[in-house]
């Protein structure tokens, strides 16, 4: 059920309040309402699959002209505010909440819960030896963890994939496939999953396993994690580009 509330968004099942930038869906989630909801996911295992995906200006800007994208991202169940510019936007734009829930510390807490629930994660993307390596460091930070499966995020054998993740029995399924890649894999086939619940991680794996660094404090507290990257990875200077053109669209254009 979804009942409109004008400028505060729509409310979504469980209750989550979901806003719109410029026709980009939002939500206004915390830490705990997304592990609350998993949680309950997961002990209910609900036959749905539920999909939580990242939101950044980069994803906000790209949705604007690739429709298939902004069409998967009003399918997912959680969106959560990744980047600080749609914090920022957000807050702008009148809406309440409290700050960023970052991807990989959303991932970190997910294995986490998967670790305390006895449950399995699969992880699906990166390439063959950083999803080793991602696979090897997370067993190493979470001794309890049950790895039910992982493969590679270079494959052509979709159908193979779906039920290798299947018969795993995972409920947690992370997939690295960057975007908007990994949000079409998810919403084209989320009715063949058995998971109770799939985040879409991005790059993560190749932080995890310390092929690409996290951007240092520094650059974290300036809020310039993106303008470290485009420093660090000039291949990226396309993508970091939509950062100021997405100011320049909050700043100057109405949503
Ligand atoms: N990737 C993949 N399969 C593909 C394309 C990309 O597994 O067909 C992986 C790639 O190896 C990398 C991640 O997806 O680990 C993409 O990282 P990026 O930093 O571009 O993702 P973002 O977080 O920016 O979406």
């Amino acid at each position: 059920m979804i009942i409109l509330i004008g400028i505060w968004g729509v409310i979504m099942n469980d209750n989550i309040k979901r806003a719109f930038l410029f026709d980009c869906p939002i939500d206004l989630v915390t830490y705990e309402k997304v592990l609350s909801c998993t949680d309950s996911w997961i002990l209910n295992n609900d036959p749905k699959t539920r999909l939580i995906f990242a939101q950044n200006p980069e994803k906000v800007m790209t949705s604007l002209e690739n429709k298939e994208l902004n069409k998967a991202l009003n399918q997912a169940d959680i969106l959560i505010p990744d980047g600080n510019g749609v914090v920022w936007a957000l807050k702008k734009q009148g809406y309440k909440l409290e700050g960023r829930v970052t991807g990989i510390d959303l991932m970190h807490k997910l294995l986490k819960q998967a670790q305390q629930l006895s449950v399995g994660v699969y992880i699906l993307g990166g390439k063959e030896h950083v999803v080793k390596k991602a696979v090897d460091k997370i067993k190493e930070d979470y001794p309890n963890i049950t790895i039910s499966g992982y493969h590679n995020g270079y494959f052509h054998d979709t159908e193979k994939i779906i039920s290798d993740i299947n018969s795993s029995k995972a409920s947690i399924l992370f997939t690295a496939l960057g975007s908007p890649k990994q949000e079409l894999f998810l919403t084209e086939h989320v009715n063949k999953l058995s998971v109770n619940v799939s985040m879409g991680i991005g790059g993560s794996l190749d932080v995890i396993s310390g092929e690409v660094k996290r951007a240092p404090k520094w650059a974290q507290n300036l809020k310039l994690e993106w303008f470290y990257r485009i420093v660090t990875d000039p291949k990226r200077m396309k993508r970091g580009l939509k950062i100021p053109k997405f100011i320049v669209k909050v700043l100057f254009k109405s949503h």
